[in-house]
């Protein structure tokens, strides 16, 4: 069964500070395109759920990346802050904002076969395709509702 913390994470400047009541503590990697062209390498984060509280809302810009997704990040400081899926509503949190935390484990990766060939992660994790992930994904949902 997985675990989970309750924790808080900070933007680099400090103006958004996010309270994470329910943090998995599995990381996930996601290789996609748009994961990449936004963080600048793979997205490392965490799922936080729904039950997550932003101190600092004023400095959160969100970019809507999809229908059913969007993304937000420091106005100030542009830290990625996180990928929000918005029903039912669940916030994927940038793991670089909780700092090392010895209870977090890299447990997966999504998008795999979008990874481009000038990196790999060396650490052994489950992995995943884009499809398979729509397909755990909607399974996912179906139990949500
Ligand atoms: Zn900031
Ligand atoms: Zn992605």
């Amino acid at each position: 069964m997985s675990k989970t913390i309750e924790t808080k994470g900070k933007c680099l400047c400090g103006k958004v500070e996010i309270h994470a009541k329910k943090l998995q503590t599995q990381i996930g990697a996601c290789h996609c395109t748009s994961c990449r062209t936004w963080g600048g390498g793979p997205f490392l984060a965490i799922d936080g759920g729904e039950d997550v509280v932003f101190t600092g809302e004023e400095y959160i810009s969100i970019y809507n990346s999809s229908d059913w997704a969007e993304r937000g990040f420091c106005k100030n400081c542009g830290t990625n802050l996180f990928y929000h899926l918005k029903k039912p509503s669940k916030y994927i949190l940038t793991v670089g904002l909780f700092g090392e935390d010895n209870a977090f484990n890299f447990d997966h990766q999504v998008f795999i076969d979008e990874k481009p060939g000038y990196y790999n992660f060396a650490n052994e994790t489950k992995n995943m395709t884009g499809e398979e992930c729509f397909a755990a994904f909607s399974a996912c949902q179906e139990k949500n509702d």
